[in-house]
């Protein structure tokens, strides 16, 4: 049986007013600039012992980024290429498969919030400031999970472009109010289709994808279908990242 991931001209999975709230989401993100960087890319793959440590490339990547990821893929590269980045099912690749030869990102427009919001801070200590100054005014387990997550965010070589943006970005990251918002465009649009939703959810117990890796989503969106009811239980049963 050949299995095929979605590529060539179709029509595109997010509706372009999703996309639109999407990306001003996107835009309040601080821009910055990584032109100090003495090793572009490094922060796009992991060390051995970040593997070691489960870490990720591109994780977490909410529903609506991944369909915003397929259709910029889609329109973006030839079908070989296409291929290659819709059919890839490795949860947690050592190096993210967008990388370019040269440490720049080939989705850059489309990359995820993750990639977005990395190297915003440069020290752990503005992570640390960051819960201490919203610690009255959120439940302490916004904040532990707020510095567990944010502290290996960090980048020294960073410069922020955006410093206006700031203090509410750190904001909506401690609050989780990104994370919200970004579920709450997937409800808008459906990631799956009806008889892929009854696959997912007779197997996983749980209604949608929420968030997963570029991998995990690929492995919802082949075909044939009848590929997804043999196997989708073995895969979800490996996987330790789907949520
Ligand atoms: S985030 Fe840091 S490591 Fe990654 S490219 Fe920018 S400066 Fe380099
Ligand atoms: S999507 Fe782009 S920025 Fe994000 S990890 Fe991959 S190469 Fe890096």
């Amino acid at each position: 049986m050949q299995i095929t991931p979605p590529v060539g001209q179709q029509e595109p999975m997010l509706p372009d007013a999703v996309r639109e709230r999407l990306n001003a989401l996107y835009d309040e993100v601080p821009g910055v600039s990584c032109s100090a960087c003495d090793r572009p890319g490094s922060c796009c793959e992991l060390t051995q012992t970040e593997f070691d440590d489960d870490y990720a490339t591109m994780y977490p990547l909410y529903a609506v980024e991944y369909l915003n990821v397929v259709d910029y893929v889609r329109t973006h590269f030839d079908s070989e290429r296409q291929r290659e980045f819709l059919s890839l099912s490795d949860e947690r690749p050592m190096k993210c498969p967008f990388l370019t030869d040269t440490g720049g990102c080939s989705i850059h427009p489309a990359r995820p919030l993750t990639c977005r919001t990395y190297g915003v801070l440069n020290e752990v200590e503005q992570v640390d400031a960051v819960a201490e100054a919203h610690k009255a005014d959120m439940p302490p387990f916004w904040i532990s999970a707020f510095l567990s997550t944010e502290r290996y965010t960090v980048c020294a070589q960073t410069q922020l472009q955006e410093p206006e943006k700031l203090q509410t970005h750190l904001k909506a990251m401690a609050s989780f109010d990104y994370e919200r918002r970004m579920i709450a465009l997937a409800e808008d649009v459906g990631v799956l289709d009806k008889e892929r939703q009854q696959v997912f959810e007779s197997i996983t117990k749980k209604e949608v994808p929420t968030r997963w890796t570029l991998g995990g989503f690929n492995v919802l969106l082949l075909t044939p279908i009848s590929w997804l009811k043999d196997n989708f239980s073995s895969f979800w049963k490996k996987s330790f990242l789907g949520e």
